[in-house]
């Protein structure tokens, strides 16, 4: 994690700019508050509306004990938050990494509210975490940390109140791990209770890439919205795990060039025509962990400071890792002129505010990156009807959902005359609050 605690040391004298100082706030709750408020200014929603649906519903927190291999006891702090279920069930991941805390969960918990509701899926927001590290774990371990989770906070989850899915480190098989988790203590078999499974046990087709396959349904329309080419782009990716890895694949299969890709471990670019062969890059992960070594395969340059990647003179940029990635202190160096948001909360809103006079179109993670709840959504619908689709059903499913989504936020956007970020929120909001205001309060 040494860029990511890089990034969060600058709350002082920072470099760039002679005399600048960092004022953004690096707490993701608190940037996620601030994008809520822009958009409830313009719909002047009034404080009782704002009372009911800007802050989480509930959050809980845990003490996981966990045996390890070697007879020890170590505990983990985990947490679920809920953050609005007026439209359905609270729908999110769970992320295992070493600095959750319970301010990124909930803003995780309430950016899943507004991207269920832009993409008008009938889901909530929710969202889950561990402070561990799963690199340090053995498979054992991880098992017991997964299962203790799930059984811990089991009467938070079920189809119809609580349905996780995979985030930053984890993947199908913790899925796998939490549904019999689940289904044991039901004395059932219920998949419907989490999404992002292995096909095997109920998982959908097109849910491993769906993430990045959404994103570039929203690549493509942003493209015809300025009327370039999209074949032949550039494009820098900074993460390179599941949403980044399937991100640079796709965009390669439409023609676009792959200058540069980043994970934990180190930034790699290329000079060259042709790019980063991004099927290389990907054998790599698979064969060594992460892309440490990469100059050794393919002719790239190894950045010194891998943040820098995040200023490469590229087409498109994505962020595919964690929040606070681009600050006011980085913002008016980058230079891509459109920025795709796979990841969650890349931007601070003091960076948004550096783009909006830049000029640099932001497509924002809740309609971005919209794709994977799209089809853990999908997912979850042919779990409970017991009945599987073909991969061409979920990816016109899919395509439809993202276009359309796309289309509205961008027609909003125009309207209302405000950057993407904002006008995806109103029309998150919109749902949101008619669906709490037609339930109303109960007693
Ligand atoms: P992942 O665990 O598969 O991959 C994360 C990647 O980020 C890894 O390559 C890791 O090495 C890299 N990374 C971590 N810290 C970094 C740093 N400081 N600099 C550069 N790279 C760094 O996770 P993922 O599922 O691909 O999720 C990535 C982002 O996308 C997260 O913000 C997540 O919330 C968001 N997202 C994921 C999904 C999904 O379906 N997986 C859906 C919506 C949003």
């Amino acid at each position: 994690m040494a860029t990511r605690k890089k990034s969060m040391k600058l709350d002082k004298k920072v470099k760039g700019e002679p005399g600048q100082f960092l004022t953004d706030k690096l707490s993701a709750f608190d940037n996620a508050m601030k994008q809520f408020d822009r958009a409830a200014d313009i719909l002047k929603l009034t404080k009782n509306q704002v009372a009911v649906i800007k802050e989480p519903r509930r959050v809980t927190e845990v003490k996981l004990p966990i045996r390890m291999d070697d007879g020890s006891i170590q505990v983990f702090m985990a947490y679920r938050v809920h953050h609005n279920v007026a439209r359905g069930p609270a729908k999110g991941g769970v992320r295992f990494h070493p600095d959750v805390t319970v301010d990124e969960v909930k803003a995780l918990a309430f950016w899943m509210t507004y991207k269920c509701a832009v993409v008008d899926i009938p889901m909530g927001g929710g969202k889950g975490g561990v402070a561990v590290d799963p690199k340090g774990l053995s498979l054992g371990e991880l098992e017991r940390l997964a299962r203790r989770y799930f059984a811990e906070m089991i009467d938070l989850f079920g189809p119809d109140r609580d349905v996780p899915a995979p985030d930053v480190n984890t993947n199908p098989q913790i899925m796998a791990w939490f549904m019999d988790t689940y289904s044991m203590h039901h004395h059932d078999y219920i998949p419907a209770v989490v999404t992002g499974k292995p096909l095997a046990l109920g998982g959908s087709k097109g849910r491993a890439s769906a993430t990045a396959q959404g994103m570039v349904y929203c690549v493509r329309k942003a493209f015809e919205h300025f009327k370039i080419k999209l074949a032949g782009a550039t494009i820098a990716i900074q993460g390179f795990g599941n949403a980044g890895s399937y991100a640079a694949k796709l965009l390669s299969e439409d023609g676009c060039i792959i200058r540069g890709v980043s994970d934990i471990d180190g930034a790699f670019i290329s000079d060259d025509y042709g790019g980063i062969d991004p099927e290389v890059a990907i054998k790599h992960v698979k064969k060594h962990g992460s892309l440490k070594g990469l100059e050794k395969v393919v002719k790239v340059k190894r950045l010194g400071d891998p943040m820098e990647l995040l200023e490469m003179s590229t087409d498109v940029l994505i962020p595919a890792a964690l929040e606070n990635q681009i600050t006011s202190e980085n913002a008016p160096r980058v230079k891509a002129k459109i920025i795709a948001e796979c990841a969650n909360g890349p931007l601070t809103p003091e960076a948004d505010d550096i783009f909006e006079k830049k000029g640099t179109f932001i497509i924002p993670d809740i309609l971005c990156n919209a794709g994977g709840v799209t089809v853990s959504y999908l997912e979850w619908v042919q779990n409970r009807m017991g009945y599987y689709w073909t991969e061409e059903q979920i990816q016109q499913d899919l395509k439809r959902i993202m276009e359309t989504s796309f289309a509205n936020v961008l027609a909003t956007s125009l309207h209302h005359k405000v950057p993407m970020r904002t006008a995806a929120f109103i029309v998150g909001i919109q749902r949101v609050n008619e669906a709490a205001e037609l339930r109303g309060l109960y007693a």
